[in-house]
């Protein structure tokens, strides 16, 4: 598909749009419209802004008198949405949205003019469902009570273990295989504990207070009992724990969980877990190439049981390969009768360097309306088995643009989902592939510092990290002019 651009830099949201349509296609953006080459999409501002769209026999125009910039930038987008609406068929749940956080857009939206005003810009600048824009707010109620938890001292800890036992066709995170790089893992726990001391170093001089812990990855049980305890009782002893709120483990993979590792998480002050199944059918299972059973994921859940965590949460992907209305519905059914305190629910995002799309897989309509039912299921199972969703995000190339939610039972939300998802304080990240996020508790001013993403380079380059984060301290005596000593 051709989009052209004439005239305005509207470029990368109007891209971003026309892949809501055209999500197996390759955009090309245009700035030269001398000579239109179909099919395209020409967008134009000049006396007045004008869309004109021809693919094959199918071709409309839409103009419009000009506005304020950004409003110029939402008409132009409109205008592509109807006309493409119109051309495919495909009907857009979240309307014209594109981007990851809509609670956090709404949220914002609410606080500048109110929640009518929200609303209505959701239900009739944005096209938003009334499902979604009822799901929407549901969430944003809930993420504002946690936030307003939050002080501008606080922050939260990312550690990453980038292992798993195998690659599931799904995924794109830079991770490895823990057989394979068996020769990286111990000096990367070894790096990774310097890291987190450190880290602590500087969150002590900074004065702030660590209220959130999450290890993920990858698989953080990919590691052995002992691995894992000495990442644990690094965090214990390094950082001041007084004020951690919740302290989470993905334990992700059931092939993974052991009694040992489930005792080394208890010991060491780990309150929540995760169990991800993605589904209960075999078939599916094998197909995403995740190399675990549902027995497996079973066994592990009830093992998890007896530990008394205080959450225990597990994950499912709606609209995986192979996977059907009524499997879908079983799987939610079997793991809400388990009665986990968060159930979160996925839709397969089909991204470009997953084995899924490498093979050829494409995201089709009959997909993306099946995908599009799981969800009102899981929605209303969901809603009746007293869970309430509790955050949500997207992610680009998600099978009929839908969305991720994670549901919970009152009191046991993720914090650290929620102040990830709407940014509400640093994030310290240690790690391959880790990102430390820090923001300025008085503006939405983030500043990134970015770790090394595979885990050989995170070893060979290990100083050069410890040196990027020394811009931490300069980030927060300008933005907070803090007093320390160092
Ligand atoms: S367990 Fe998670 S991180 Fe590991 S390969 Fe599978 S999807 Fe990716």
């Amino acid at each position: 598909m051709n989009l052209y651009i004439q005239n305005h830099k509207f470029h990368y949201e109007l891209e971003n749009l026309t892949r809501l349509f055209y999500p197996n296609e390759k955009i090309t953006v245009i700035k030269d419209a001398a000579d239109l080459k179909e099919p395209y999409i020409n967008t134009v501002i000049d006396d007045k802004l004008k869309v004109e769209v021809k693919i094959g026999d199918f071709s409309r125009t839409l103009s419009s008198g000009l506005s304020a910039e950004a409003e110029n930038e939402r008409i132009l987008c409109e205008m592509v949405y109807k006309i493409l609406c119109e051309k495919t068929g495909v009907i857009q749940l979240w309307g014209m949205i594109t981007g990851v956080r809509p609670v956090k857009l709404y949220r914002s939206l609410k606080k500048e003019n109110g929640e009518a005003y929200a609303d209505d810009y959701f239900k009739n600048k944005l096209f938003v469902s009334d499902n979604k824009l009822n799901l929407t707010k549901v969430t944003e109620k809930i993420e504002k009570k946690i936030i307003d938890t939050s002080s501008e001292k606080s922050c939260s800890l990312y550690i990453g273990i980038p292992f798993c036992p195998s690659r599931c066709k799904y995924c794109s995170f830079v991770q490895a295989s823990i057989e394979r790089c068996k020769h990286l893992v111990e000096p990367y726990v070894d790096l990774l504990c310097r890291e987190l001391k450190e880290t602590a170093g500087i969150i002590s001089k900074l004065n702030l207070k660590l209220e959130s812990v999450y290890m993920g990855g990858g698989t953080p049980t990919s590691l052995s009992a002992e691995q894992l305890s000495m990442i644990l009782k690094t965090v214990n002893s390094s950082f001041d724990t007084k004020n951690i709120r919740e302290f989470t483990v993905e334990a992700g993979r059931p092939d993974t969980i052991t009694e040992a590792k489930l005792i080394s998480l208890k010991e060491n002050n780990v309150d929540r877990i995760s169990i991800n199944p993605q589904t209960l059918n075999d078939e599916v299972l094998k197909e995403i190439g995740r190399k675990h059973t549902t027995a497996q994921t079973l066994a592990s859940y009830e093992l998890a049981s007896k530990f008394g965590f205080k959450c225990v949460n597990m994950d499912l992907i709606a609209g995986l390969p192979g996977d059907t209305y009524s499997s879908f519905k079983n799987t939610l059914d079997r793991v809400c009768k388990l009665n986990p305190e968060c159930v979160t629910v996925h839709t397969l995002s089909m991204k470009r360097s997953s084995a899924l799309t490498q093979d050829g897989t494409q995201i089709n309509k009959e997909d993306s309306e099946r995908a599009a039912k799981m969800l009102e299921y899981a929605e209303k199972k969901l809603f009746e088995d007293e869970y309430l969703p509790y955050y949500l995000y997207r992610q680009s190339r998600m099978v009929g643009n839908l969305e991720n939610t994670g549901w919970s039972k009152s009191g046991v939300e993720s914090l650290y989902n929620i102040f990830v998802m709407d940014e509400t304080h640093t994030i310290f990240g240690c790690g391959a592939g880790a990102v430390t996020k820090l923001k300025d508790p008085h503006s939405n001013y983030l500043k990134r510092i970015f770790n090394f993403k595979y885990p050989y380079e995170y070893i060979d380059r290990f100083n050069e990290q410890l040196e990027r984060k020394e811009e931490i301290y300069s980030f927060y005596s300008k933005c907070l002019n803090y007093r320390f000593s160092r």
